[in-house]
């Protein structure tokens, strides 16, 4: 029997303040910890929270690059629960009254093509400290650094139908973020965490069947896998004529599976209420308008834009705006003067792996303008070329051309030496010369070959042809 997966993430995304959510504590990751609290952000009495304005306005960017609408007035609320790494004993997040509410992701289904994923809101919040296991043999230490680090939490509608879309929304949501600047999103130090809803129900029924939360997540592979596993595991409850419990499930990357934490809390566990030691957060139309004004290029507009303006392929237009930085460089090559395809071949073959490699660009644009000149001007084959870039990665400062002198890579022209070498060719294949002189035409390949092979790669293969075909001519007179 047939079931339909339905799928809703919450996203939280650390915004990219210096300062924290409601204290000037750093935010830096990776310090000794501990270092980076005060009273506000380990809760002492008497303490008072004051918003981070940037924090703010990061949060709102981050809902306008999504689409969402932005509420003139949010309200910060407590989140009530016991844990050794919520020095407070609460959470200051947002409730019935979020930052933004109602926006949509676009993004590329491996099922069902482009689609848009809805959003149902966007809030700030506050993140908890870590708790450390490894420290201390037999005992936990708890590191209060990341305690009051200003997040997003960003969901979205159950509208996702399976794990390999809920992986896709995620990566164009997380591209998203990057381009308006609202987050890094480094998945390795835990700025983009996912919790993730997954139910069961048969195709065309209106209701929701009962979902399980899988909780923290810290890879797209990982939402993948633990979706799937997920899937697997309520598919095998209902085809058995059980139910599934509403529960909250922990991954295992290790074993693959997922195993039960706790049973679901419901929302009124939490027992929110608006935080009295804030107003309301009261933003002015104006401020809004100026928040839009300054987003950046996202990357769907960017892609348009490259494949439109420069005439691109739409798959190219993709693969050079996945990242900021890639993108970039693209677009510099091409004002330093190279052609717009030719710019993208480069950049989506040598530049993007080592790009991957080394996370750089050690070769300028300008100087990629010039090694792919020479390759317009015959003194070097595409093939020198690519030899030339791995050269120049090591040695940046270098002019590709002498850098091509220097490996010997320098496409030889000159009419003499290709005339030398034609004739030697010639000479050793009087069986290849006939035939062609009877007509088999097509053997011009073969004899420009033999050519490139006696000149070790060094003969300009555009220069070769003339050369032959004289040569050929006067055979057949001769002969
Ligand atoms: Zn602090």
């Amino acid at each position: 029997m047939e079931w339909e997966t339905v799928i809703g993430l919450e996203v939280h995304v650390q915004l990219r303040t210096r300062t924290k959510m409601f204290c000037a504590c750093r935010t830096t990751f990776g310090d000794p910890p501990n270092t980076n609290v005060c009273p506000v952000c380990l809760g002492l009495p008497g303490a008072l929270p004051v918003p981070n304005a940037e924090a703010v306005r990061l949060g709102a960017a981050a809902a306008l690059a999504l689409g969402c609408t932005i509420h003139e007035t949010s309200v910060f609320a407590r989140k009530n629960y016991f844990y050794p790494d919520l020095p407070k004993g609460y959470q200051i997040s947002q409730f019935d009254q979020p930052l933004a509410t109602g926006g949509r992701v676009t993004f590329e289904s491996p099922e069902r093509g482009r689609i848009p994923a809805g959003i149902t809101r966007l809030h700030l919040e506050e993140d908890a400290g870590k708790l450390v296991h490894d420290r201390f043999p037999g005992r936990t230490a708890v590191d209060l650094n990341r305690a009051g680090v200003p997040l997003a939490e960003i969901v979205s509608e159950p509208d996702l139908r399976s794990p390999g879309e809920a992986r896709a929304y995620l990566t164009t949501l997380r591209q998203i973020l990057i381009y308006a600047g609202a987050s890094e999103c480094s998945m390795e130090q835990g700025s983009l965490r996912v919790d993730a809803n997954i139910s069961l129900r048969r195709p065309g029924e209106p209701l929701l069947g009962t979902k399980a939360e899988v909780k923290n997540l810290n890879s797209f592979a990982n939402v993948e896998r633990a979706l799937e596993a997920e899937r697997e595991r309520q598919v095998a409850l209902l085809e058995s004529g059980e139910r599934v419990a509403q529960v909250t499930l922990l991954f295992s990357a290790g074993t693959g599976q997922v195993k039960q934490l706790r049973s679901k809390e419901e929302s009124h566990d939490y027992r929110y209420f608006p935080e009295p030691d804030l107003p309301p957060l009261v933003l002015q139309d104006e401020w809004i308008g100026e928040c839009r004004d300054a987003l950046p290029e996202l990357p769907e507009a960017r892609r348009s834009r490259l494949e439109m303006a420069l005439g691109i392929p739409a798959y190219d237009a993709r693969v050079l705006t996945s990242e900021v930085p890639l993108a970039d460089y693209f677009e510099s090559v091409v004002v330093a003067g190279v052609e717009p395809k030719t710019a993208a071949n480069w950049v989506m073959g040598d530049v993007i792996a080592t790009f991957n490699e080394t996370g750089g660009f050690p070769v300028s644009p300008p100087t990629l303008a010039e090694l792919v000149g020479l390759v317009r001007a015959g003194t070097l084959s595409h093939q020198a070329a690519k030899r030339v870039y791995a050269e120049l990665i090591q040695s940046p400062a270098d002019a590709p051309a002498a850098v091509a002198e220097r490996l010997g890579l320098v496409q030889v022209s000159d009419q003499d030496a290709l005339a030398t070498w034609v004739d030697e060719v010639l000479a050793a294949s009087a069986d290849e010369v006939a035939r062609y002189r009877a007509g088999e035409t097509k053997l011009m390949g073969f004899f420009v070959g033999q050519v490139m092979k006696r000149s070790r790669g060094k003969a300009d293969p555009k220069a070769v042809q003339p050369v032959l075909q004289e040569k050929l001519k006067q055979a057949s007179r001769s002969g």
